[in-house]
């Protein structure tokens, strides 16, 4: 378990994200406020809601959510990979799962980000399922963990929702499911406007233009992040224009564009 055991803010924050405000509008009222400010909500019918389930296309920006949440409540944020706990040994996944949470409770506030978890959590009874069964009731008792699951969160992310047992989904476990959809034009545009914070851009490059682009449809945040890199590329080896004046101009990105791969998803 390579990132498992590391524990720190992160310094990602909502203006490294472009087109997903509605996210941000959805944690700060069932984290953020609840967790920084519980006085204040006291006498509300609403409290802090500990299990998110995040499922789209990849390379939508999942990841950088659950750690924009973390940065904005200040919380300690552990990476796991779904597929890197389910370790071969028969009992092995449910102690790591168990220590985890354990490693959790101790650093609260923490946001737990669980990516791809329905390798975890295969339908009970499906075909290869009871490699996960056992391993899949000791994340559903720690999920249900009530009280003891203070100050911790589950961000839980999977390309695959179809695939989960529905234990998992109930309320009180991952009570609160968002999609995270591929980005629409308006929304590319706020991706690509993120994306080129520090970049050497030329302030002729029309960003707007480009996510409209016929090229640019279907393209999740990760494209256009491989984009953007391809284009600084073509601008640095450019040799019309001095070292010291090298911008990325609109021709870098046409060019980044005959260089890009499909897609990173299924269109
Ligand atoms: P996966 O399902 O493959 O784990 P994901 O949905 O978690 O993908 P991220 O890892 O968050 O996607 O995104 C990959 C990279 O793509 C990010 O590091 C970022 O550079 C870029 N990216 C994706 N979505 C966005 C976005 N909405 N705004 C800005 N950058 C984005």
């Amino acid at each position: 378990l390579t990132r498992e055991g590391f524990s720190s803010i992160p310094n990602v924050t909502w203006d490294n994200i472009g087109g997903l405000d509605h996210l941000r509008e959805e944690f700060y009222h069932h984290v953020i406020l609840p967790l920084k400010f519980p006085e204040e909500c006291k006498g509300f019918e609403f409290c802090l809601e500990t299990g998110f389930l995040l499922f789209g296309p990849p390379g939508c920006g999942k990841t950088l959510v659950a750690q924009a949440v973390a940065n904005e409540a200040g919380a300690n944020f552990i990476h796991v990979e779904g597929p890197e706990l389910l370790s071969k040994y028969v009992g092995e996944t449910e102690k790591a799962i168990r220590e985890l949470f354990s490693r959790a409770r101790m650093c609260s506030p923490c946001i737990v980000f669980f990516d791809e978890v329905d390798a975890l959590t295969t339908k009970r009874g499906e075909q290869g399922a009871w490699v996960v069964e056992r391993p899949l009731n000791q994340l559903l008792v720690e999920l249900s963990g009530g009280k003891k699951r203070d100050g911790v969160i589950v961000i839980a992310a999977t390309n695959r929702p179809d695939m989960m047992d529905p234990a998992v989904q109930r309320a009180g476990r991952f009570g609160r499911h968002i999609y995270v959809p591929l980005p629409n034009s308006v929304q590319r545009y706020s991706i690509l406007k993120s994306l080129v914070r520090d970049v050497r851009i030329d302030p002729s490059v029309d960003l707007n233009a480009i996510a409209r682009m016929e090229s640019c449809e279907n393209r999740s945040g990760a494209d256009l992040k491989a984009l953007v890199k391809q284009a600084g590329y073509a601008a640095f080896r450019d040799t019309n224009s001095g070292s010291n004046k090298r911008t990325i101009k609109m021709v870098h990105f046409e060019q980044a564009f005959t260089n890009l791969k499909p897609f990173s998803h299924e269109p």
